[in-house]
Formats: C-alpha cells, structure tokens, sequence
C-alpha cells in the first residue's frame, strides 16, 4: 500500500508540477508604448501613426495613441491619461515645443522616459530626440527658391511659432536667402508665421502681399506643402499659379500632383516610415532598459539631448519619380492622375 501510495503521490505530483510549471512560467509583461501626436491634419503625421501602428504590430506590443488636433492643454492631459495608464515610454510630438516640457516632467515624476519625436521639446531634460535635420530642411527649400529666382520680391512665411521645426526651417533657409537679400538682388516684402501651420493664414498673407505689392512677386518660401497649398490659391485668383517658384515640404500626395502639374515648384522628402518604425524600435529598447543608439546631440536650451536625425531630401519635377514613387511612398497612378 505504501509503495502504490508514493506511487500515486509521485504520479500525481508529477501531473500537478508540470501542469503547475505551465501556470509559472514567467510570463513576460507585455511592452505598453504612449504615443502623442499633435494632429492628422497635415498627411504626414497620419503616415506617422500608420507606420508606428504598423512596427508595434509587428514587434506584438501595445500603443496607445492619442491625438490632440493642435491643442497644448489637450495634448498634456491625454498626456496624463497615458502616464496613469502606465506606459513604460512616452513618445511626444509636441503642439508647443515650450509647453510639452510639463509632459515630460509629469512623466520622469512617474519614471517614464520620454522621446521627443519629430519636433524639439525644449527646456526640459528630454530622454531621445528623433527627427530630420530640420535646418537642413530649411536649407533645401532656401536654395531651391534661390536657384529659381535670381531677383525680385520674395513672400516669406514660417510655420507655427511655437513649434520649433518651424524655428529651425526658417534659419536654415535665411541662411542661403539672406546674403541675395543683403546684396540688393532679393527683397523680402512680408515674412509671416502662419499660426498652427494654417493654410488658411498662408492663403490670407499672400493676398495681402500680392495687393500691396500689385502682383509684384517673384517667388515665395512656404514652409511646408499645406501652406504652400493656401498661397497657390491665392496666385491662382490673380492668374499666377505656375508662374511663381515656391516651396514646400512633406511630399503630401497633393503637393506631388501640383509639382507634377507645375503650379508647386518643390517639395522636401522625409521618409515618415522610417521616422515611425525607428520610433517604435527605440522605444522599445528603452522599455527594455537598454539605451537606443543615438548618432547625434542637439542642445534644447536645458541639455545636449541624445538625438537621431535621418536626412531630407529636395524633391522637385526632375527626381519625383526616383524619390516619391520609386521608394513606394506614392503612387505614380495618384501623382499624375489627371
Ligand atoms: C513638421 C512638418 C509639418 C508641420 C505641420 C512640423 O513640425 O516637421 O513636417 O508639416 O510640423 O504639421
């Protein structure tokens, strides 16, 4: 009997100890990601969300997006929501690149590091900054303008002013257009920041500019291909829409059919896939404990932030096909759709 019994005690404990084995297994605590984006107006950002949907997907772990249509009140407590959520990392694109500092204290209060993505979160100790090189950026548009203009009047507009990005476009692209305007050959006749990046904003600046100056213009800076939008309606109502170089930047879809068509002379490239995937992998690894590589330092006026920042690219009628369609980011049946 003793021995049937040890038997069955061993027969059963051994049931019992891998089935108790399976129930122990550690099971690991799955990643939970926060991801605040400023809006899904422009394309560009709703190419950012689908590619950072599409990498945590991949991987198997959690993001929780929100999104704060451009509102910095907003975006700091759908900011809130995400810490007590417990989000291991918190990726921010900043609406005010000032005001997400409160963001990033409220999240190092609960230990959560932060990546500032796409624009600076300033005056705060910033975990990873990801972007492009942004003056860069400026520096394209500037010399594409340049390049098409040699003399006259320009129409120069920023972008929002609390957004760094738009600080940093616009000095880069001064750098190249200011000497032609100090020898006499350019002259600036409004240089305007459109609030929240506003088509709308841009479209009334160049009216103003074109009455004042009775159609006068020889070419005009607009910072990104929304705005570029609203100042070819503008040039369109006096008959000059193709007639005036102007700039863009983010390879929105109807920015690649106006170049195409000839009324947008440029537009800048920023691979939003690669941004995005990038995203998801440092956060990641930041979950994990482990330190992303950061190949870069940018100063945001409290510390060097560790940063990672891809290259734009200048994208005008002469390499949209090789850029924009070739690398899959467009379609050349929606680029050149009639
Ligand atoms: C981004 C641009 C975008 C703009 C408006 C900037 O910070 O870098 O790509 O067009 O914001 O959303």
């Amino acid at each position: 009997l003793v021995v049937a019994l040890a038997f069955a005690v061993t027969l059963f404990a051994g049931c019992g100890s891998s089935g108790d084995k399976k129930a122990e297994a550690p099971k690991e605590k799955k990643i939970v990601i926060g991801l605040s984006l400023p809006t899904q107006r422009e394309e560009r950002w709703v190419r950012d969300r689908d590619a950072m949907v599409a990498e945590a997907k991949k991987l198997g772990i959690d993001l929780e997006v929100q999104i704060s249509d451009n509102d910095s009140a907003k975006q700091e407590s759908q900011a809130e929501n995400l810490i007590t959520k417990g989000v291991q990392v918190l990726i921010v694109a900043p609406n005010d690149s000032k005001a997400a500092a409160n963001i990033v204290e409220k999240a190092h209060a609960a230990k959560i590091p932060v990546i500032s993505y796409d624009r600076l979160i300033l005056g705060t100790d910033v975990d990873l900054y990801m972007s492009f090189d942004n003056e860069k950026v400026g520096e394209l548009q500037g010399k594409w303008l340049t390049d098409h203009v040699k003399k006259g009047n320009l129409i120069v507009l920023s972008g929002d002013p609390g957004d760094n990005n738009a600080t940093l476009f616009k000095k880069g692209a001064m750098q190249i257009i200011q000497p032609l305007v100090d020898k006499g050959d350019l002259k600036i006749v409004t240089d305007q920041p459109c609030k929240d990046w506003q088509p709308s904003e841009a479209m009334k600046h160049a009216e103003d500019a074109l009455t004042a100056n009775h159609n006068d213009i020889q070419g005009v800076l607009a910072p990104n291909d929304n705005t570029a939008g609203g100042v070819i309606q503008a040039l369109a109502a006096q008959g000059l829409a193709g007639k005036v170089p102007i700039t863009g930047q983010d390879s929105d879809l109807a920015a690649a059919q106006r170049i195409v068509q000839g009324t947008q002379g440029m537009t800048i490239f920023k691979d939003t896939r690669e941004l995005g995937k990038a995203a998801i992998d440092a956060a990641v690894k930041m979950a994990k404990g482990e330190k992303p590589d950061a190949n870069n330092k940018v100063n945001n006026g409290k510390m060097d932030v560790p940063s990672i920042l891809l290259p734009p690219v200048a994208v005008d009628k002469s390499n949209i096909d090789k850029v924009l369609i070739d690398s899959g980011y467009l379609k050349k049946e929606d680029v050149y759709k009639k």
